[in-house]
């Protein structure tokens, strides 16, 4: 893939907006750059054309011009779904389910080890496109690649363990068998959002694959074509083509049909389009995992190495450019380090190399949008006019693309500022100075979001104490955000607003299954050997018998169970 830049990338009149599609979705309107100067040649042509023909789009659909916030320069015309190809897509796709939960389920995990195998083996293709779309740094971008390779392995290796028929202790020993079962709910939906276009697309993807399930895609628009090359691979690795259905366009309108046309949604994306997602689902009585936002807390003790939790306090706030739902935005340091801390912290921030390009080079990349800037300068503006002082960072660099803004640590934030409750999504982080424990965990735990904290100390102990005092769906002791995340067997998820339901572990794949209980009853046609040495009587011991003396009786034969199975410390 090459990279190179027209004159003029930021031209006004560079193609925008949506236009009439007279050729379908088969070709892509690239703009190509040996005709066009304004264009951005980013992707072969041929690439691209296959990656937008899997949208499920009718001919003539209009289209949305991406992007790549690195440059501003145009990265594809996106065939945009409607309302009506949201409803086929959901049918294809659920025509398609039945032979895919036929497949054996090793064949269906030896599928996700194949997509494990690609992923990594292409993972430059992939880094691209993360990079051009979402404009993040290539380190960033890897985590997506390393994340989804986990995922993929996790279920594909613990599925079979997960979905396997339960035994559970029955009604009445012996004679009730009990087994739970784990069905596909049949059409999953997967609804992502732009700022980690590979993982969040495919990381809830693959459980509701191996559970049988077929997968309605949304993707954010402008992240298409990294979740395109997701589902690119999943068919080289074998998944049946229909069983993955991607459809793309705006939030309310297609994310919201969606929403009406599966069995169970996972969503991704912010907490108030999350509230709207959960109440489409409630007028449905679907299920829904709900992965919304974070105003993410760290705590560093007074007896911490102080370059090394300094080094862990930059990258969790700003990895992914702060666009990332577990990332730092608030960072409390006990007074007696607060000092040497802060020292070392910004000396850190500032050391950080910012660039657009697709290599290793630079630590942080672009922001993804001008709405995202422009919240990052309004957090960061409001906390100066509030008496805030910026101690790294504060401006934008233009010179080096449209939406670059440098990695900022602001002190003296009032409580009055939008910046100390709200979710910024940007790299901005605020310091502020405790004077125990207690006042951590007090500041810590204000607020209404619980996605994710972090706890430094050498003391493992006290981190684990104070971990659990932390309201938040994951806490990392001496690491900021990666350990948790990337502990794929346990569940990951937000208390309070932060979300409803987990993903990863035994609760990501549960959650696209539908449980069934069932329950044996033993002896009920009579106990073989009894029935002919009592011929003519009936000797089956089902709950028939009982109910057939009365009512008296059964009430007093039952009581007496119940204090004999409490005696017997039955549970
Ligand atoms: P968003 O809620 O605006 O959009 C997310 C997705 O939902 C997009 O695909 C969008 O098109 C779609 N959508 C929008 N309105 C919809 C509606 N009414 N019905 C159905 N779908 C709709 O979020 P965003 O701004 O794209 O993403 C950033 C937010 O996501 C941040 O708040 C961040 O913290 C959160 N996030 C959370 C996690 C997590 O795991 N908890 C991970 C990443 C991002």
């Amino acid at each position: 893939m090459s990279h190179e830049h027209g004159p003029d990338p930021l031209d006004e009149n560079a193609p925008h907006g949506e236009s009439a599609r007279p050729d379908g979705p088969s070709h892509a309107d690239l703009i190509d750059p040996w005709t066009d100067p304004r264009g951005t040649y980013v992707l072969e042509p041929d690439d691209l054309r296959s990656l937008l023909a899997r949208i499920v789009v009718a001919p003539g659909a209009t289209t949305r011009t991406t992007h790549t916030p690195f440059t501003g320069g145009p990265l594809a015309a996106v065939p945009l779904s409607t309302v009506d190809d949201v409803a086929r897509a959901a049918r294809l796709a659920r025509a398609a389910q039945h032979g895919w939960a036929a497949v054996d389920l090793a064949e269906r995990a030896a599928v996700l080890l194949r997509f494990h195998d690609l992923v990594l083996r292409d993972q430059s293709d992939v880094l691209d496109l993360v990079q051009l779309e979402s404009g993040k740094s290539r380190l960033s971008a890897f985590e997506e690649v390393a994340d989804v390779a986990m995922v993929a392995r996790h279920y594909a290796r613990s599925g079979a363990r997960y979905l396997a028929p339960r035994r559970t202790p029955g009604f009445a020993p012996i004679l009730t068998s009990v087994r739970v079962l784990r069905h596909p709910v049949g059409v999953v939906g997967v609804i992502s959002p732009w700022n980690y276009p590979f993982t969040l697309s495919m990381g809830d993807t693959l459980p509701a694959l191996l559970a049988g399930n077929a997968v309605l895609l949304k993707p954010d628009t402008q992240t298409v074509l990294t979740a395109l090359w997701g589902v690119e691979q999943l068919e080289a690795a074998g998944l049946p083509a229909g069983v993955v259905q991607v459809v793309v366009g705006d939030g309310p309108t297609i994310g919201g049909a969606v929403v009406d046309h599966v069995d169970h949604v996972s969503f991704t994306g912010s907490t108030a389009t999350g509230r709207t997602v959960a109440a489409r689902a409630g007028e449905r009585l679907i299920s829904a995992s709900l992965e919304l936002g974070g105003k993410n807390a760290m705590y560093v003790a007074e007896d911490v190495d102080v370059e090394t939790a300094a080094e862990g306090a930059v990258r969790a706030c700003f990895s992914s450019t702060g666009q990332l739902c577990v990332s730092v935005e608030r960072l409390y340091v006990h007074e007696d380090v607060a000092d040497e801390f802060v020292d070392a912290f910004v000396r850190r921030t500032r050391a950080l190399i910012l660039g657009a390009d697709l290599d290793y080079r630079a630590d942080v990349g672009s922001l993804t949008s001008a709405a995202q800037l422009a919240t990052v300068t309004d957090h960061v503006l409001d906390a100066l006019a509030h008496g805030a002082r910026v101690l790294a960072g504060g401006v934008r660099r233009p010179d080096l693309g449209p939406l670059f803004y440098e990695p900022t640590v602001l002190t003296d934030v009032s409580r009055e500022a939008n910046v100390f409750a709200h979710e910024t999504f940007g790299p901005v982080v605020s310091v502020y100075r405790v004077a125990s424990d207690d006042e951590a965990v007090a500041a810590m735990n204000e607020g209404d979001l619980g996605l994710n904290a972090s706890v430094w100390t050498r003391d493992v102990a006290r981190g684990r104490r104070l971990a659990a005092r932390v309201v938040a769906g994951t806490v990392n002791v001496n690491e900021g955000y990666a350990a948790a995340w990337a502990s794929v067997a346990a569940p990951q998820g937000g208390a309070r607003a932060s979300g409803l339901g987990h993903r990863h572990g035994a609760e990501g794949i549960w959650a696209t299954t539908r449980a069934q209980t069932v329950a044996l009853q033993r002896g009920v046609h009579g106990v073989p050997g009894l029935r002919s040495l009592f011929p003519g009587n009936p000797t089956g011991v089902g709950l028939g018998r009982l109910y057939a003396r009365p009512g008296q009786q059964v009430a007093t034969v039952f009581t007496a169970a119940l204090r004999v199975m409490r005696a017997m410390r039955r549970a």
